[in-house]
């Protein structure tokens, strides 16, 4: 007798996470170094970590606004407004959120109708294409290529576009490839996105994380602040992962309709949780930098190391993974990160879980010491040796 499934279709459909599975077998294994999971390996900063105890202590342990704290959100909005030169009025125009992660889903609920395409760009963070299709919308995927540096050009949008196109989902840096639209090429891009109308969600998660060039939040493209939702948090930057702190800033009915929704899901992000960014927000700016510092050394050292081994690897402009060819191995990529994990207890992740074109490559982040990134590309160096 057959069971009844009591899951929805849409859930039934959606394929778990490529990243999950691969660490749920790392950890099961011993030894492993984990070039895996995109999260900062620091601590949070202490004086964060204090202010949320004296939140506490003082007796803040109710709900907030459905918005979040207006203190917060005044100092997300100055921040915005002192980084980027951004406007955002904090009591309209900013919704904290429990995550990066939340204000994306916020964000798709608020404006996708059945049927209503989205672009998204891949290689992409893994939870872009299920949070579309859980919002009921079609995500339509566009595939940057590796000789472009795996940056989208203008004419791919026009490509991708049909009668049903709503937004656009933009990641930059970009998470796995590295990769950062600079100014021109998001203006090229935005020429685009006007013609066609269409809403952009910018996920700016890793702004804070770019090394060489200068960083344009695409808000600041002539034209676009009024058609964009801004997203980011606390995560990365401030390493900040399991506080479950973001913020989406935008156009005033977007951030309207995205607390409708919010209030009645959520209520609010955790208070403690908000009372630590917001010492971030006044005093973290040390932290931040000096992390920054880290990451950057670390990103020389592995970008110059992948190849040394000959996995052929870019320097990625932003965020913390570097993106390495492993086509000279002749495996795929995940042939690669499986056999990388038995035989030499290093975790990697397979490009192909990103999309089409991440296929040939794997993401390593370099969010964990150099100690650890030196043993962890001699393990690699052993393995690669062997297959090449
Ligand atoms: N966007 C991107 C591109 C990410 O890589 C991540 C985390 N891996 C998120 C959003 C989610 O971040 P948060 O922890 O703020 O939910």
């Amino acid at each position: 007798m057959s069971q009844i499934s009591y899951i929805s279709k849409q859930v039934a459909d959606l394929k778990p996470s490529g990243i999950r599975r691969f660490f749920d077998l790392a950890a099961q294994m011993e030894d492993v170094i984990s070039l895996g999971v995109g999260e900062p390996d620091f601590v949070t900063p202490w004086n964060v970590i204090e202010q949320s105890f004296h939140s506490l202590e003082q007796g803040y342990t109710s709900y907030t606004e459905n918005a979040g704290m207006m203190e917060l959100r005044q100092e997300i909005s100055k921040y915005l407004s002192g980084s980027y030169h951004l406007t955002y009025d904090p009591s309209d125009q900013l919704i904290v959120s429990v995550g990066a992660s939340q204000a994306i889903d916020l964000a798709l609920r608020a404006v996708i109708d059945p049927g209503d395409e989205v672009i998204v760009v891949e290689p992409s963070f893994v939870a872009y294409v299920p949070t579309v299709r859980l919002a009921g919308g079609i995500p339509v995927t566009v595939q940057t290529e590796a000789e472009d540096e795996f940056k989208l050009k203008p004419e791919q949008i026009e490509e991708a576009i049909t009668s049903k196109t709503k937004a656009i989902i933009l990641c930059n840096p970009n998470n796995p490839t590295g990769t950062l639209l600079l100014q021109e090429e998001l203006e090229q891009l935005a020429i685009v996105i006007e013609k066609h109308n269409l809403l952009v969600l910018s996920d700016e998660i890793y702004a804070e994380l770019t090394y060489d060039d200068a960083y344009t939040s695409f808000p600041t493209v002539p034209k676009m602040k009024e058609r964009t939702i801004l997203i980011s948090g606390f995560s990365k930057a401030f390493a900040m992962t399991g506080w479950r702190l973001g913020y989406a800033a935008g156009p005033t009915e977007i951030i309207a309709a995205m607390v409708k929704i919010h209030q009645y899901t959520m209520m609010c992000a955790p208070t403690m949780a908000q009372h630590a960014a917001l010492e971030a927000m006044k005093n973290g700016r040390q932290s931040v930098e000096s992390m920054f510092e880290s990451y950057k050394q670390r990103r020389n050292f592995i970008v110059s190391s992948l190849n040394e081994i000959g996995l052929q690897c870019p320097n990625p402009g932003g965020a913390f993974y570097a993106f390495p060819s492993i086509k000279a191995t002749g495996l795929t990529s995940a042939e690669f990160a499986e056999q990388l994990l038995q035989e030499e207890q290093v975790a990697v992740v397979p490009g192909s879980v990103f999309g089409a074109n991440g296929e040939g490559y794997i993401r390593c982040s370099y969010a964990t010491s150099l100690k650890q990134l030196d043993e962890a590309l001699n393990r690699m160096k052993r393995f690669v040796q062997k297959r090449m």
